[in-house]
């Protein structure tokens, strides 16, 4: 895009040649663009956001009707609001002013964070309590710094935490979208399931905007529109990693839909020589330290659905997650599902890969994994 800046203006011969030539230019661009005054992409854009990085994709031919580049970057706008409203930092931050409120104090959220909460105690609901959005005030008690640590939390201030968790615990009004405690220092953590909300949100913006074809990425939770358009009309590629080094073990194709993945790499610490990860099972309070290293889940439509889902697989684990698909087969799931979890045992890596099929069918299939 042209940039007009201020300075001073001389009329001369040269200027108006140089006008006249930049409208040529200009005339030749929007001929050649076909689609209006802008190029039709490819546009990557890449950012920071939410501890992590972002990146929202169009390809040629995307769709959308106005500029791409304004496109792409009023999609990385949503996401950056989903960070402002969402993180426990900031002044803007609706779960930063939950978490400073004391107990019975009523605080008025955005739209947004109320949709988020209200999905987040559904999934609570839903899973037994395996997915729980207030599990804030034990995380604090670790440091998931990827070292190995001497110092765990004793006993009372475990107890002491944990008598400060449960999504029970959060009150909540429709009527003007408010939220409160009912015990003095809970906290919000909407760190299971804002990045796909993020990523849903992004899609809703490109969508608005007319795409047909887009890959929005937050931290590697994805959300695909289309496929990659060109002669073949490409899928967009997805991979998992390994979970032990850094090799990509499984490619996959996908046409719209979206991706999550929840893994013991991520963040973790190490105890004993133990991994003690990220997510943290709200019966016990403690750090999982068993179970999929790697829960991928591939959902039709949602990837908050996908994000939360993947979260709760790694806590409840093979047998109780499987239980768990099974069981919402028709409810939770009725538009089908695709877990991939991967098991480090022996040495190696087991796959497990869990379909629902949209029609309360469930097929599992368990095999060690073999790169491709
Ligand atoms: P994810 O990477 O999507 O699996 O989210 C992990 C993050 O969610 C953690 O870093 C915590 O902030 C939060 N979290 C940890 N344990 C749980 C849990 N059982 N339910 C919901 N959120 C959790
Ligand atoms: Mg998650």
């Amino acid at each position: 895009m042209p940039k007009f800046e201020g300075g001073q203006y001389r009329r001369s011969f040269g200027r108006t040649l140089i006008i006249a030539a930049f409208a040529m230019m200009l005339g030749y661009y929007f001929s050649s663009a076909g689609t209006g005054w802008f190029s039709s992409g490819p546009v990557v854009r890449n950012f920071e956001t939410m501890n992590t990085y972002g990146r929202i994709t169009l390809p040629e031919k995307s769709g959308v009707t106005i500029d791409p580049e304004l496109a792409a970057a009023e999609a990385e706008a949503a996401v950056a609001r989903v960070n402002t409203l969402m993180s426990p930092f900031g002044d803007d931050s609706d779960v930063k002013r939950l978490n400073d409120a004391p107990a019975g104090t009523w605080v008025s959220v955005d739209p947004l964070t109320w949709r988020v909460v209200m999905e987040a105690l559904r999934w609570h609901r839903l899973s037994g309590g395996a997915f729980d959005p207030t599990i804030g005030p034990v995380k604090r008690l670790f440091t998931f710094d990827g070292l190995e640590t001497d110092a765990m939390p004793a006993d009372d201030a475990l107890a002491e935490a944990r008598s400060r968790v449960g999504a029970d615990k959060l009150r909540f009004e429709r009527e003007g979208m408010r939220l409160s405690w009912a015990v003095d220092g809970m906290r919000l953590d909407l760190g299971a399931i804002a990045k796909g909300f993020a990523a849903d949100l992004a899609m809703e913006s490109l969508l608005r905007n007319g795409a047909r074809h887009a890959l929005v990425d937050i931290g590697g939770e994805l959300r695909a529109l289309g496929g990659k358009p060109g002669d073949a009309r490409k899928p967009w590629r997805a991979g998992i990693r390994h979970p032990r080094d850094d090799d990509v073990i499984e490619r996959f194709e996908l046409v719209d839909g979206a991706v999550a993945t929840s893994g013991d790499y991520e963040r973790f610490f190490l105890h004993n020589g133990v991994r003690y990860e990220h997510i943290i099972d709200p019966r016990t309070g403690i750090p999982l330290t068993e179970g999929p290293a790697s829960v991928t889940v591939i959902h039709p439509s949602s990837c908050l659905a996908a994000d939360a889902l993947a979260t709760t697989l790694c806590v409840l684990g093979e047998r109780d997650g499987e239980a768990f698909l099974r069981g919402q087969a028709l409810g939770l799931f009725s538009s089908g599902v695709r877990v991939i979890m991967l098991l480090a045992e022996d040495g190696g890596v087991r796959r497990v890969e869990i379909t629902v099929d949209g029609e309360g069918g469930v097929t599992v299939e368990s095999a060690p994994a073999s790169s491709n």
